[in-house]
């Protein structure tokens, strides 16, 4: 139904506008997180980075390059290689494309307060198509609450699934689920026997007592 397609194409907001929301949030001047004045499209390929963050609860961030920004979940158990496994993902404001390569440590008192690595990153494929075979536009599958990708990173690859639950509160509650595939292997278990940033090579550890100067435990 090409009005459908009309109707998706014209609520595209500029960068600006989808990034309000991750600037209203946050002090620049206290959080060396970047602001997302740089880079607009990040290359061939779409990108993909899992974070993982030390926060007042610790989870894994999922960023999905679409259209100018990272779509983003918070991912409480992070992603499992196991397709049995259904992680709940839920959905955070959009973050810049810069933010990709951030690992650090958020200040106390600012929000997202805790320490980040790039737990793994690369580039993604849509797998989504439509009846004659085209490829379903990200930003359609995301506001139909229906992503499929294939992610080519260092620790995890092939296809993973986004579904949108039903009802809840003002946050999306979405699950991840590992597809059926020859990347599939449920013996894997990377949140826990991978632990080092594909970036820097450090643990999230490391990288908090890096930052902190002395290692105390403030
Ligand atoms: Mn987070």
């Amino acid at each position: 139904m090409p009005a459908v397609r009309t109707a998706f194409q014209q609520v595209e907001e500029p960068v600006a506008k989808k990034l309000e929301t991750y600037r209203d949030k946050r002090d620049f001047r206290k959080t060396p997180e970047p602001r997302g004045d740089g880079k607009q499209r990040s290359g061939e390929r779409p990108v993909f980075v899992v974070q993982e963050h030390e926060a007042s609860s610790h989870h894994f961030d999922l960023r999905l390059e679409v259209e100018g920004v990272l779509a983003s979940w918070a991912v409480p158990k992070g992603p499992s290689t196991d397709p049995r496994d259904k992680r709940l993902a839920v959905r955070t404001e959009d973050h810049p494309l810069d933010y990709a390569d951030f690992e650090g440590t958020i200040p106390e008192g600012e929000y997202g307060a805790g320490t980040v690595i790039v737990w793994d990153a690369g580039s993604y494929g849509n797998l989504r198509e439509d009846e004659d075979g085209e490829a379903v536009p990200m930003q359609r599958c995301l506001a139909e609450g229906q992503v499929e990708v294939w992610l080519e990173g260092k620790k995890l690859t092939g296809g993973y699934a986004l579904h949108r639950m039903e009802g809840g509160d003002d946050r999306e509650k979405w699950l991840l689920v590992k597809m059926r595939d020859e990347e599939a292997d449920a013996r894997r278990r990377p949140t826990s026997t991978e632990p080092q940033s594909v970036t820097s090579g450090r643990t999230l550890e490391e990288v908090a007592e890096e930052e902190s100067g002395e290692g105390d435990s403030a």
